[in-house]
């Protein structure tokens, strides 16, 4: 294609709400542009590389046998209803109310339109297995949309969704689509890692994701250093701290009047302790609106992942009215002492039942309690009590008595075992070899496109702008021609460009009538990751340059050879995807 006659607006300034280096490039480069908050328009450059994630996606799903279907977008907000799912998204569901009075969802996923499907088209295990993908937008009202097209309210994502008659079927295309996913991510060009994950709002079995280490990322992921554990921060578990050993002499509680200080940091200042022995009691109302207090060290986040599976639903932090009710007190004045009688279910994290001695609120605002010892002035046993791993994994923590390391990644695809929940919900039963109706047994499995194009630069880029691995560069190779003025010149690369088309390169070529410096500083933001120059200084000796976006120096090779030269470089870098 002709850059004299394309969209490529390529900008030199830092956009201002660009705070990462992928959605900084992606804008500078000309690959989007923003709409509004989380949604962007893609250009050329930015929708060929979607394009080409989609055709990898594609190729490797249908190899499988995965079949691709198309699913509405439009979804009646009852299929959500017989879920549960409804009110487990929330917010971040986009719903509306159509002219005739009826609610509808922008697909954020699509569990529940493919399980009706499966319901009213499949009955017997002899049409199972069956795996059935999308490649469609999906739409998320994020509480915060950010760094560009990593976060955003609409995006490209790959769904696939596999039903089975038996566990032993679900486990083999399990494992198909993660070795498929492996092969996807790294014909895309991406380091990754796969991490144990928690299932979330989504329910099942077990869960991994496949995650892009880097600084930028908004996930954590927990590791040993020997590779035997990783897991997202949200599932990863850590062993219970060693037994209290409560001083036998532990003076008695003892009720401080402390004015307004209800966060932890304002407690610590006011009686002069830390973080560590502080017990910091939060309250939740589960999904069945019963209530739970959850107990963890002032310096320790609670891990709502978590919350979840101990409890088997999911749970909102209370309205600070209710916290008043149970406690008595403002909220920041809650504490464990006399607290198990007034909630439905008691949760002490490890941490907190290992203190030998901690402060916490009293139940009575503006006061705390010094000098609690758990087990001796609240229980840490009984009917409705338990001592939990409750919270987010820190780093003087283990796992199998291993310390637990920490660094950060973009999550780029998930899948999941998802058992029945959804078929039990939505009636996708089949009759199994001995005649019984069975639900089927269901997996999904996510991946975010927009977000695998953001990650590639993120890893891949240097001062000067992106650099893409050519599976998913926009273009494999980029023709500059200088000295649009001299005719020979700019008939040379027309024969090159026309050539390498003519093999099937993908090529870009820059005609433009610009200064050369303007269309290296282009060049290299765009990211091509090869440039072919032809200019009238080496075309006297009969060469044109020829550079990797990643080399420093171009070299020369003759004109002649340029084309067959060119196909030897791409497959080299294909050669490592
Ligand atoms: P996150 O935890 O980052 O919000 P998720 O776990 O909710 O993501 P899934 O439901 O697993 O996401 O969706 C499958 C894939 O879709 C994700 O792995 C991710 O790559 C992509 N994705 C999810 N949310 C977004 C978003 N807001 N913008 C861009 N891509 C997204
Ligand atoms: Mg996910």
């Amino acid at each position: 294609m002709r850059y004299s006659q394309l969209l490529i607006p390529t900008v030199k300034e830092v956009p201002a709400d660009a705070e990462i280096i992928s959605h900084q490039l992606m804008i500078r480069a000309g690959y989007i542009r923003k709409l509004a908050s989380g949604t962007y328009t893609y250009l050329l450059l930015g929708w060929r590389s979607l394009r080409k994630i989609m055709n990898i996606v594609r190729e490797e799903m249908d190899a499988t046998g995965a079949q691709e279907i198309s699913m509405p977008i439009l979804q009646p907000i009852e299929l959500w209803q017989q879920t549960g799912r409804e009110t487990a998204y929330g917010p971040t569901m986009c719903k509306f109310e159509d002219r005739h009075g009826r609610m509808n969802a922008l697909a954020p996923t699509a569990e529940e339109v493919v399980t009706s499907l499966v319901a009213s088209e499949i009955n017997s295990y002899k049409q199972l297995p069956i795996n059935l993908y999308q490649i469609t937008t999906k739409f998320r009202d994020e509480f915060r949309p950010r760094f560009g097209v990593l976060r955003s309210r609409e995006f490209i994502m790959k769904d696939a969704y596999s039903f089975h008659v038996d566990p032993e079927g679900l486990e083999e295309t399990y494992m198909v689509m993660y070795e498929t996913y492996r092969r996807i991510f790294k014909r895309c060009g991406l380091k990754y890692v796969i991490v144990e994950a928690e299932t979330g709002e989504m329910g099942g079995s077990g869960s991994h994701q496949f995650t892009i280490p880097c600084e930028n990322g908004e996930d954590v992921i927990v590791y040993t250093e020997d590779g035997s554990y990783a897991a997202n921060i949200e599932k990863a578990d850590v062993d219970a701290l060693p037994a209290p050993t409560a001083p036998a002499d532990a003076p008695a509680p003892e009720e401080v009047h402390t004015p307004k200080v209800g966060s932890i940091e304002a407690v610590c200042e006011f009686l002069d302790t830390s973080p560590k022995e502080m017990i910091k009691t939060l309250i939740y109302t589960a999904a069945d609106d019963s209530t739970v207090a959850c107990l963890i060290r002032g310096d320790h986040e609670l891990n709502p992942e978590k919350l979840t599976q101990i409890l088997g639903q999911g749970a909102e932090l209370a309205e600070e009215s209710s916290v008043q009710s149970i406690t008595g007190a403002s909220v920041g004045f809650a504490g464990p002492v006399g607290l198990d009688k007034k909630v439905a279910t008691l949760l002490i994290d490890h941490a907190v039942a290992a203190l030998p001695v901690g402060v916490a609120g009293a139940n009575k605002t503006d006061h705390h309690i010094k000098n609690i010892v758990p087990g001796r002035d609240f229980p840490i046993a009984g009917e409705n009590i338990s001592v939990v791993d409750i919270r987010n994994a820190v780093e003087s923590d283990t796992h199998d008595g291993k310390k637990l390391l920490f660094k950060r990644g973009i999550e780029v695809g998930q899948v999941f075992k998802l058992g029945t929940k959804y078929t039990k919900a939505l009636g996708a039963t089949v009759i199994d070899e001995s005649g019984k109706s069975t639900p089927c047994l269901m997996g999904c499995y996510g991946i975010g496109i927009n977000r695998i194009l953001a990650s590639a630069i993120e890893l891949g880029n240097d001062k000067n702008g992106c650099i893409l691995p050519v599976s998913i560069a926009p273009f494999e190779v980029e023709v500059v021609q200088l000295n649009n003025d001299k005719p020979a010149v700019a008939a040379e690369a027309e024969r090159i460009y026309k050539e390498l088309a003519d093999s099937g390169v993908d090529v870009l070529f820059d005609d433009r009538d610009a200064r050369p410096g303007v269309k290296f500083k282009d060049s290299d933001l765009i990211g091509i990751p090869v440039r072919v120059v032809v200019g009238e200084r080496g075309l006297k000796e009969g060469n044109v340059e020829l550079k990797r976006r990643t080399d420093d120096k171009a070299i020369n090779v003759p004109a002649a050879q340029i084309v067959s030269k060119v196909g030897e470089i791409l497959a080299e870098m294909k050669s490592f995807l």
